[in-house]
């Protein structure tokens, strides 16, 4: 869609969507604990991690490490948990001093408007597969959402809801809010057969062992590329989404080296001396990433790939041609994830980047 109106695009550009942008020291938050769904091999229950923390539940502290965190450089936090929005006054504390963010939330609970981050709110398919892969329609998502300017649907496409990427793409437009897309990624215990589950686990695992799992195979993605499209083309106002990112993300050689432990040498997200990521009693997570429980070999969710695909591809361009595929993913994730910052950068380049 975009790639084609974006083949003109000159160092000017570049410069214009970097001054936009500015230099953004990032870091990722755990910040609740609790969640009020159960999503189908959610990311954070799935998994073991979660268990090792106890939440820091005194406000004074949380506005102390988010002070200290301010003061160590940060300019821009992912919020999530489980879910970010049962915790209200931790993100106060958040929003009190680090100017820009992005709250992954489920959005059963509105985040009142004076924390003007980000909001993305995940969608695993319409009504009827929302309750069979979460347990709970989209309805009062919506509810809450319609037309909030920080707010875009995020569609966790799996093998099992494919098919309701159009009407829920529909529902959001008629909700007067965009959507994008994010591919179910497994975490290492979703993948591994073998493993020993216990009562915890089997609420997130309910498809594990069917005939149908929602775990994606090379024709699922090519098949979501082409849902995607279908709705785009009905809705071109409300999908906010890159063929040339959807490409990469899904293409069959696979996104990362791994080494002999299996973690993605070549990621964006892996965690640094700067680029942190909290748990939920505050401490500094020494494992691979953000979200320690996902399978490297299988992980193509959206804010992580993101991160990968700018990385692999700003380098060797950046210093040759500021090519125009990566203008335009990155003119995309300015929009998810910095909001109106992108139509700035839109008006800048002087032409609509989504045709
Ligand atoms: S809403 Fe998010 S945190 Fe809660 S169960 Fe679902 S995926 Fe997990
Ligand atoms: S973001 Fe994904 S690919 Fe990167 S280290 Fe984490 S699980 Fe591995």
């Amino acid at each position: 869609m975009a790639s084609a109106a974006l083949t003109e695009t000159t160092g000017g550009d570049f410069a214009r969507l970097r001054r936009r942008i500015g230099r953004l020291v990032t870091s990722n938050y755990d910040i609740s604990d609790r969640c009020n769904l159960r999503c189908e091999g959610c990311l954070f229950f799935a998994g073991d991690d979660y268990k090792r923390y106890r939440p820091e539940t005194d406000l004074n502290r949380w506005r102390a490490f988010f002070r200290s965190e301010a003061e160590r450089g940060v300019n821009f936090g992912y919020f999530a948990g489980a879910e970010p929005s049962l915790e209200l006054e931790r993100l106060r504390a958040a929003h009190g001093v680090i100017p820009n963010g992005v709250v992954f939330s489920n959005g059963l609970v509105a985040i009142p408007r004076d924390v003007d981050y980000r909001i993305h709110i995940s969608l695993w398919g319409d009504d009827a597969a929302s309750v069979e892969l979460r347990g709970a329609g989209n309805r009062k998502a919506f509810a809450n959402y319609a037309g909030d300017p920080r707010a875009v649907f995020v569609f966790t496409i799996n093998a099992m809801n494919i098919d309701t990427i159009v009407p829920a793409t529909r529902a959001v437009a008629e909700a007067g809010s965009t959507i994008t897309f994010s591919l179910f990624s497994p975490t290492i215990k979703y993948a591994d057969s073998a493993k020993a589950l216990d009562a915890a686990d089997l609420r997130y695992f309910r498809h594990r062992d069917d005939a149908q799992s929602p775990v994606l195979s090379a024709a699922d993605m090519q098949r979501a590329g082409d849902r995607i499209e279908e709705a785009r083309q009905l809705h071109p106002a409300t999908v906010r989404y890159s063929p040339l990112y959807h490409s990469w993300i899904t293409r069959p050689e696979g996104l990362y080296d791994l080494d002999e432990a299996g973690v993605a040498t070549n990621c964006g997200n892996r965690l640094s001396g700067r680029h942190r990521h909290y748990n939920v009693d505050q401490s500094a997570t020494s494992a691979k990433c953000c979200s320690p429980n996902l399978d490297c070999r299988d992980c193509r969710a959206y804010a992580m790939g993101y991160a990968s695909y700018l990385k692999e591809n700003v380098s060797p361009r950046l210093r040759e041609a500021q090519s125009p595929e990566w203008l335009e993913v990155w003119t995309l994730w300015a929009e998810l994830f910095l909001g109106d910052s992108s139509v700035a950068v839109a008006a800048a380049l002087d032409r609509d980047p989504w045709r």
